[in-house]
């Protein structure tokens, strides 16, 4: 059986600044940008190849970044003009500083500080065979195994074909940045699971999982990393490209349109705003409903909500007032903080609900939770009818490429039908966005993508494939 524990889970932002006299203070902005992707953890690693030896210096926390880098000293703490950062969270075990990234090794062939966001799935046959072969694992982060990996590799290969003779001991979705003394490379796996994405700044460049990192450091927008390319970015700023591994069908994520991106950002080369308007059109073709106002979920269901009421001409209302200083509620570890954090986090509008028949659009459906509450609160707060829209397909099946998801018997969609959920979630009625009308707001061919979560099929396959549990160490 394949449990909870097993699943290292990270969801997780990244940023790179190359050549550039405040690396580490632009890479905390970028990370700003980017808490959304991660809240538990933040760091930075900065390297300042000024003097006769290169000096790496790291600052990592458990927590915000605001709340890791408080009167944070830049220059005198993270010097240098290269820096890499990283935000995180992740729901399996290993909530403290030592899984927090960016992670700073020695090896044979220098230093090195590296980013990750994606997750493996040959983590176990890999730290057996690492453990056997005498590695001191000290995180239960898949991160750690590419520092193994590259660690182990003969120090006479150029260093580019360590990294690449690493790589191709892993399995599965890995967005990368990794800062050596003379280099930083910036990866995206074969499949290109996750975005990460190249800007120009000043005279260097910016490295970042999503495009408004790029915007609040006043870098320009590239162009994305592809599926399966090594960008290497040298010290007289020449950038390299490489296509190192056996080309495979790409499949980036689907869901970093429908929920993890934000919207003003860039990714696979769309806008995600317009993505998530076309959802809402989309569902409002698909599943009308005869009601009075259609309210957000904020903020993650307003551009669907908004696509929502433009095609079907009901006009849109705020019924839901959201707090913005409580971060997502979804993101906490413990469901009973979970619980309380919905209410915490959204208010019923009295004001513009009472007596109405009001659509209510979210952008999912995970375990059911937030949606029955809300729509008890809607009910409390006077709303004659309740109907909820979904501008996704339900999600059946978890994901093991680097988006938090709840084990597939958790995700009330493995086991009930539409109608089943509605009346779970009490409402009037329950409709989701079919998985064609999904792609079709996206604008790409049907299975172009990752739609594990709603399909269930795994482009690279899954960890229990890996090795039998009775295998493990
Ligand atoms: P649930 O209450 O478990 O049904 O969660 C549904 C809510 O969680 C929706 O409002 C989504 O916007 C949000 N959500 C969906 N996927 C994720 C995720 N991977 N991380 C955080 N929140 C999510």
């Amino acid at each position: 059986m394949f449990n909870r524990s097993d699943k290292f889970i990270e969801e997780c932002g990244l940023i790179g600044i190359w050549n550039h006299p405040e690396a580490a203070n632009l890479a905390y902005l970028g990370l700003y940008a980017q808490q959304h992707r991660g809240q538990e953890g933040a760091g930075v690693v900065a390297l300042d190849n000024s003097k006769s030896k290169p000096l790496f210096s790291n600052h990592r926390g458990v927590g915000l970044v605001q709340d890791v880098f408080s009167n944070f000293d830049f220059q005198g703490r993270l010097p240098g003009k290269f820096a890499v950062g990283h935000v995180r969270y992740t729901t399996a075990g290993g909530h403290g500083v030592a899984n927090v990234q960016p992670f700073y090794a020695e090896i044979a062939s220098g230093e090195l500080a590296l980013a990750h966001n994606g997750n493996l799935i040959n983590v176990r046959s890999l730290r057996r065979d690492l453990v056997s072969n005498g590695a001191i694992l000290r995180t239960n982060s898949d991160t750690e195994l590419f520092l193994h990996l590259m660690a182990n590799q003969p120090a006479t290969l150029p260093l580019l074909e360590q990294v690449i003779a690493a790589l191709n001991k892993v399995k599965g979705a890995y967005s990368l940045i990794i800062l050596f003394k003379d280099r930083m490379l910036a990866v995206r796996d074969p499949n290109g699971f996750r975005p990460l994405s190249l800007a120009k700044l000043g005279d260097g460049f910016a490295v970042a999982s999503e495009t408004c990192a790029f915007d609040l450091i006043g870098a320009e927008y590239i162009r994305e990393i592809e599926p399966g390319e090594i960008v290497e970015l040298m010290l007289d700023n020449e950038i390299k490209s490489y296509f190192p591994f056996k080309p495979v069908k790409a499949s980036p994520c689907i869901f970093e349109y429908v929920y993890f991106a934000r919207p003003d950002s860039f990714v696979f080369g769309r806008n995600v705003y317009p993505v998530r308007k076309n959802m809402g059109h989309e569902l409002a073709r698909e599943h009308p409903a005869q009601a009075d106002i259609v309210i957000p979920v904020p903020d993650s269901g307003v551009p669907a909500a908004i696509g929502f009421a433009e095609e079907s001409g009901i006009p849109l209302e705020m019924g839901l007032i959201r707090n913005h200083y409580v971060g997502r509620t979804f993101i906490e570890p413990k469901q009973s903080i979970r619980d309380f954090g919905v209410k915490i986090k959204l208010n019923a509008n009295r004001e513009v609900l009472e007596g109405k028949r009001v659509v209510v659009v979210d952008d999912s459906i995970v375990r059911g939770t937030t949606s029955r509450k809300l729509v008890k609160m809607l009910r409390a707060a006077g709303a004659a009818e309740v109907h909820m829209r979904i501008s996704s397909p339900p999600t059946t099946d978890p994901c093991y490429y680097g988006i938090d998801t709840p084990e597939k018997n958790e995700l009330i969609a493995s086991s009930h039908s539409v109608t089943e959920t509605a009346k779970y979630i009490g409402a009037d009625s329950l409709a989701y966005l079919s998985i064609e009308g999904l792609y079709r707001a996206v604008g790409a061919k049907k299975c172009s993508m990752c739609d594990a979560c709603f399909s269930g099929n795994y482009p690279v396959g899954t960890p229990a494939g890996d090795l039998k549990q009775e295998e493990m160490f």
